[in-house]
């Protein structure tokens, strides 16, 4: 493309890796992010970063001057109990927030736009693994903020020339396996950061969220993306949104594969060759018992393979990180 790669949330946890992929593929790429819950220093700095909030109307100056053809949107608020206790705070950053921002990006004459969509559109799944055409009820804010999201660009699609992408993350984890980039969420409230994070030291156990859902062992089951996979699924679906003008798509991104919580937390000993301290406590506001992907349908639809379908290499990963951020005292 003949413009920049308008990357939003590219200083936070999967957009700073979206801007890896993007820049490793050969695309230019301008940042925008308020660095609120983002880094300066997580931005690659062969990317241009603009420091705004998303919903600022001159952001489309921002646009205009880095002739960006595409917006991928990442920025936003990504704690489903944090979202059941401030629902506010999810209808604002995600979906009002949102709202702004396509206005700025058909107002700029923008045509295609990748979305941060989520498992938890779909609430608890009538069957498991979850497919795309299925049923979405979410239940919790989270999830309904980012439903609400998918429905304008739905609607936007259809009456201006954009054509766009929704992928719905499942658990996304790891970390570049150059090092070059990682989680660096501070309070991190996702198991797997949680989980290496008590094995350097920075918190004594791991709580266990729920022991009686209707799983193998009782505990959540989830299914871990590495965050690079993630990652290049969505230059993979850019190059798709480019050759195809006249056609947008959802699809689950995920393994197709789902872990319990003790399962992951066997992983993270193993890896470590430590046994971390396990509190079994009650279930979390609006967690679901079992999220798993159909992914048949990003499979087909995209020239994407996932490469890292291993969940120890994911733990792997977010630990070689985590020690990197406590070695630089982060
Ligand atoms: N979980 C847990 N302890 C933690 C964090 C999460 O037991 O400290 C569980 C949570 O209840 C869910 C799974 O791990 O079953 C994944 O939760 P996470 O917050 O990582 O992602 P979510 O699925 O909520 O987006």
């Amino acid at each position: 493309i003949d413009g920049k790669v308008m990357v939003t949330g590219g200083g936070g946890y999967i957009g700073s890796h979206a801007v890896l992929a993007l820049l490793d593929a050969g695309y230019r790429v301008v940042v925008v992010d308020n660095l609120v819950t983002g880094f300066a220093w997580a931005v690659d700095p062969r990317a241009t970063l603009v420091e705004m909030a998303v919903e600022d109307p001159s952001i489309r100056d921002v646009m205009a001057e880095h002739r960006v053809r595409a917006v991928m949107h990442f920025a936003g608020s990504v704690v489903v109990p944090e979202s059941v206790v401030d629902p506010l705070k999810y209808y604002r950053n995600n979906t009002a927030a949102t709202r702004t921002l396509i206005e700025s990006a058909v107002a700029a004459g923008v045509p295609h736009f990748i979305f941060s969509s989520t498992a938890a559109t779909y609430g608890t799944p009538d069957k498991v693994p979850v497919a795309e055409g299925d049923p979405t009820r979410p239940i919790n804010p989270y999830g309904m903020s980012k439903l609400m999201t998918e429905a304008m660009l739905r609607d936007v699609a259809a009456a201006h020339p954009l054509n766009y992408a929704c992928l719905r993350y499942f658990n996304v984890a790891g970390a570049d396996p150059q090092g070059r980039s990682g989680q660096s969420t501070v309070g991190a409230t996702h198991l797997i950061k949680i989980a290496v994070e008590a094995a350097t030291g920075k918190r004594a156990a791991v709580s266990v969220f729920g022991t009686d859902f209707p799983t193998r062992d009782g505990t959540g089951v989830r299914d871990y993306i590495h965050v690079s996979d993630l990652a290049e699924a969505h230059v993979a679906a850019l190059k798709l949104l480019v050759e195809r003008p006249g056609d947008s798509h959802i699809l689950n991104a995920g393994y197709g594969r789902g872990f319990s919580v003790l399962e992951v937390l066997d992983a993270v000993d193993r890896v470590t060759n430590l046994s971390i301290e396990r509190r079994l406590e009650g279930r979390r506001a609006g967690d679901p018992a079992e999220l798993v992907a159909d992914n048949s349908a990003i499979l087909r639809t995209l020239d994407w393979t996932p490469r890292r379908d291993d969940l120890d290499g994911i733990v792997r990963d977010a630990l070689a990180w985590e020690r990197a951020l406590a070695e630089r005292g982060r």
